[in-house]
């Protein structure tokens, strides 16, 4: 195991593959199997094709025979493993040179398209059209047999299922955006099919091998068997069992022995290669089949009784805790966030990517997934009710409802096979009581509402047809439908240009104002933070470290992480201005360091600042910071 995994918590494939009993047990008896065939030429067995008339049929345990013997006084024992060895080299080379050619042929086709896509595929499905054991037999029967024929030909009718899976898992690959920026980079076909698609397309390949490899073995038995494979006096399973068919009766231990070793051997087989399968494709990694639940999960051990509400507050935010269990890791994502929401008034909330904001704002409605994620602690309280606690059905009508979200990217939250307009009409409609008509009126008003031009016509437009400002105002006014009296909006501008985002923002502001409604506003960049907020709140490793007025924290930043994160922003005017990135990375969120946790980054940060937990302190009125030197400045 590297480091690497040990740090990310996430358990191994091995692990994953050892919890699976059945996938274990295969592996066990496999292995026993494998081992048992490979010491056949070193165990004390008589040799395998060595007759002795007066010994024929002798039951197993009998007479020096531990398995007994064939019609032919042959040990049975010994034919066995020899046989058993034969039979798996054949099958594993059948599914060698079937995965070779099938994946080489799925990844062209997929990879190339067009003619070449084409013509190969009707190839594979000229092969796939015969029923496939027959196109064994005839090519068996065309070559002669034998049992390298019979690995030929076995290897020939398992390539369409190699090619076919291959094929579909490289064409989605290879319109991928990863493909064009390695062809942007000036690599060749055949290096990027080499170095970007084939690493991709590799699990799909090893899982497809590994469910294929027991027919394999199964179906040379089955030549065999039909006295097309193996040629006497060669043991392989299949001819032994064909052997023992004619004394079924009079001796059934000759085909007994044989059939139950196929049926382990191909049991063993598939029951690991599920559990392969299960390891490797990515839809069943994590050990997680589950979709994540509509509600986070509420993990915390007490039950807050029916405390009131501060006043004058739209929403209070009491010591909220979010974590992620991944693998045995647990992140603090959010470690005990506390604020107050007024009606009216813009918060800020604001630091650097991966801080925890976005959870923190998923979290007031129960949106964060889970798994992996879970309320560990804390309240929030919204019209004096715990909404952390909340029924479903109850998030679920308060969501773009009373409490609305705005999100980054637009083109990836609203639905693209459907019309704006349709889709504010099923927002209104989800929360008011309006025919469809009057819905679509309605979405009209929205539209002109966020200053879209030609709302009318524009309703009828698919959310590609609009700019990525466009599409923002679209989700602003959906976020507006339900006459919200709480928005959060997670870095909508972020994904805008320069100009448009100050449209956006202008409009956002004067629309909160209009509506009197309290606004989440989540950023990383304090340049948008002076236009729009009346308070501020910093974030850092999963807590807020500095909060108050935007006056306050513009003018008179008190904790140094606020500080340089007011440098980020260039000031237009002032060329002098040097930008300065704050040096180092934030903490990882499932080792944070005890005392403060941007001590690392800190240059005023002495032995003190790394011990004991660091509490929000307010300094002046309502001005209040998380760091001990500032305190003590203060
Ligand atoms: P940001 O401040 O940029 O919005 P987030 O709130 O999205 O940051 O993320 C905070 C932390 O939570 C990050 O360290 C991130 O790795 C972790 N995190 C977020 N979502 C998940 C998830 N679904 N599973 C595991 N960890 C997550
Ligand atoms: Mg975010």
């Amino acid at each position: 195991m590297s480091g690497k995994q040990k740090n990310s918590g996430r358990p191994t494939a091995w692990r994953l593959f050892v919890n699976n009993r059945l996938a274990l047990s295969g592996l066990v008896i496999l292995s026993v199997i494998i081992l048992l065939a490979l010491l056949a030429p070193i165990l004390p067995l008589a040799s395998p094709d060595e007759t002795a008339p007066a010994q024929r049929l002798i039951r197993p345990l009998g007479d020096g025979y531990l398995l007994g013997s064939d019609h032919l006084g042959r040990d049975l024992l010994s034919r066995l493993l020899w046989g058993t060895q034969v039979s798996i080299a054949v099958g594993l080379s059948a599914t060698i040179v079937a995965a070779f050619f099938g994946s080489l042929i799925g990844l062209v086709a997929g990879y190339a398209g067009g003619k070449v896509d084409n013509s190969l595929m009707r190839g594979i499905d000229m092969v796939m059209a015969f029923p496939y054991i027959l196109l064994a037999l005839a090519i068996v029967a065309a070559l002669g047999p034998g049992l390298m024929n019979a690995l030929y030909a076995i290897a020939v009718v398992n390539i369409p299922f190699f090619a076919r899976n291959i094929r579909g898992v490289t064409l989605g690959l290879a319109r991928r955006e990863f493909v064009d920026a390695a062809r942007l980079s000036g690599k060749g076909h055949i290096r990027i099919l080499l170095t970007e698609i084939l690493p991709n397309v590799l699990p799909t390949i090893v899982i497809t091998m590994s469910t294929t490899v027991g027919w394999m073995i199964l179906e040379t038995a089955g030549l065999s068997f039909l006295g097309l494979g193996a040629q006497p006096p060669q043991a392989d399973l299949g001819s032994m069992l064909g052997e023992g068919r004619k004394l079924l009766f009079t001796a059934p231990h000759v085909s007994i022995i044989p059939g139950l070793m196929i049926f382990l051997l191909v049991m063993s087989i598939n029951l690991m290669g599920d559990g392969i399968r299960d390891v490797l494709d990515p839809r069943l990694k994590s050990g997680a089949l589950s979709r994540p639940m509509a509600k986070t999960e509420d993990a915390r051990n007490i039950t807050p009784g029916n405390r009131d509400q501060k006043t004058g507050t739209a929403m209070e935010v009491m010591n909220l805790r979010t974590e992620f269990q991944v693998g045995q890791e647990i992140y603090k994502a959010v470690g005990g966030v506390s604020f107050d929401l007024r009606p009216g008034e813009c918060l800020g909330l604001v630091g650097e990517s991966g801080s925890g904001k976005s959870v923190t704002a998923m979290s007031l409605l129960g949106l964060v997934p889970t798994p992996p994620g879970r309320i560990a602690g804390g309240e929030v309280r919204y019209e004096g009710e715990d909404l952390l606690g909340a029924s479903l059905s109850r998030l679920q009508s308060l969501r773009g409802g009373k409490i609305a979200y705005v999100f980054q990217d637009p083109l990836s939250t609203l639905h693209p096979l459907f019309t704006v307009g349709d889709q504010i009409c099923e927002a209104i409609r989800a929360h008011q009581p309006l025919g469809r008509a009057e819905a679509w009126k309605r979405a009209v008003e929205l539209l002109n509402k966020v200053r879209i031009p030609n709302a009318e016509r524009r309703a009828h437009d698919y959310p590609h047809q609009m700019s990525g400002g466009m599409r923002q105002r679209v989700g602003i006014a959906m976020a507006l439908a339900n006459d919200a009296e709480i928005l959060v909006a997670d870095e909508p501008t972020t994904a805008l240009d320069v100009t448009v985002q100050a449209q956006v923002l202008k409009l956002l502001k004067e629309l909160q104002r209009e509506s009197d409604a309290a606004l989440l506003f989540i950023t990383h960049d304090f340049g948008v933070v002076s236009e729009i907020c009346d308070r501020v709140a910093v974030m850092y490793a999963g807590r807020i470290v500095e909060v108050g007025s935007t006056d306050q924290i513009l003018t008179r930043p008190a904790h140094p992480y606020t500080r340089k994160l007011i440098d980020c922003v260039p000031v237009m005017g002032r060329r002098e201005k040097r930008l300065e990135a704050i040096a180092g990375l934030p903490p990882v969120v499932n080792r944070l360091p005890a005392g403060c946790a941007f001590a690392d980054r800190c240059e005023a940060a002495d032995d003190d600042c790394r011990k004991g937990e660091l509490l929000l302190e307010e300094m002046s009125d309502r001005h209040a910071v998380r760091c001990r030197k500032a305190k003590e400045a203060a």
